[in-house]
């Protein structure tokens, strides 16, 4: 496969007063900045589904989600670059304005089929796609890129590091298919801790297990959720405004922000042992910042 399109990702560290008065320390594996649009975690979780899509001769790949989900975009993009047609099956009715993902979406040949929230449940297929296309020729990837394929590539994230040296991996969580995958390719000296974006979606734990090869030990904290996903109170982008100001570091209100939150949070409150090597994955996302009115931050 042709990855000449995406860099390697350098790890960042963070400075803050406060890692140094703990006496902890915080590197930045910057996925953000692998690809324009591809970026982040979304990369990882799609490759080894779009090499078996290849493999298995497949032409169309669908997927699912939100008019703003970073899947979808990413998912669009990956399937130009393999020239492989995408269709997305969006959640809710068309609205008049498209989001400025789903337009991106679009630009990289993607067909947009909306559906109501019963059928986006149940994840059925509209059935004009069922006329139109022979079922042999669909590589179905599920909604976020949640399976094990999407694990078998999250683990890749972390040879883009010396992963080995840190004592804590801490990672946003969506469906938990990157969390996995971090699991999987971690130590067993090593504690992963993903931060959940969804309110007491208290199932992620068997949801990541299901996805891992042997029993392993993982944490997920659900206090920083900020009231649900895609939820953004005002006290979140001050603090993404006061990140960036302190670390250069710009984060998404989906995941990385509450993900940061919770990492200096947590340092304020001793969780880490002094003496800690913290990597943090910045697993992309920003742009769906984009749909927040200009000046809500100071990076964009
Ligand atoms: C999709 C996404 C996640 C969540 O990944 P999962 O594998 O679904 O848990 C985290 N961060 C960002 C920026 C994302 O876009």
């Amino acid at each position: 496969m042709n990855q000449n399109a995406f860099l390697p990702a350098r790890v960042q560290s963070a400075v803050k007063k406060l890692y140094q008065q703990k006496n902890v320390a915080l590197n930045v594996l910057r996925l953000d900045e692998i690809h324009p649009v591809i970026s982040g975690n979304k990369w990882f979780k799609l490759k080894a589904y779009v090499k078996d899509a290849l493999v298995q001769n497949k032409k169309n790949i669908i997927t699912f989600g939100g008019a703003f989900s970073n899947h979808i975009i990413a998912t669009a993009a990956a399937a130009n670059l393999y020239r492989l047609q995408s269709i997305g099956i969006i959640r809710g009715e068309e609205p008049e304005q498209l989001s400025s993902t789903l337009l991106e979406a679009k630009s990289y040949g993607m067909q947009l089929f909306f559906v109501s929230r019963e059928a986006y449940k149940r994840k059925e297929l509209p059935n004009i796609l069922k006329t139109l296309l022979q079922p042999d020729d669909v590589y179905i990837i599920g909604e976020g890129g949640y399976g094990k394929k999407g694990a078998e590539g999250a683990a890749d994230i972390l040879t883009e590091c010396d992963a080995g040296r840190y004592t804590h991996i801490m990672a946003a969580v969506g469906t938990g298919t990157m969390l996995a995958g971090l699991v999987a390719a971690s130590k067993p000296t090593q504690t992963v801790i993903g931060i959940s974006s969804l309110k007491n979606h208290l199932a992620l734990t068997d949801e990541v297990q299901a996805l891992l090869k042997d029993k392993r030990d993982f944490k997920i904290l659900h206090d920083y959720h900020f009231g649900g996903y895609a939820k953004a109170p005002a006290k979140l982008f001050d603090f993404m405004n006061s990140w960036y100001k302190d670390t250069g570091i710009p984060t998404d209100m989906v995941y990385t922000s509450k993900l940061f939150y919770a990492i200096d949070d947590l340092i304020e409150k001793d969780f880490f042992p002094p003496g800690s090597k913290i990597l943090a994955i910045h697993s992309g996302g920003l742009q769906g910042n984009r749909s927040l009115p200009k000046g809500t931050l100071i990076f964009s």
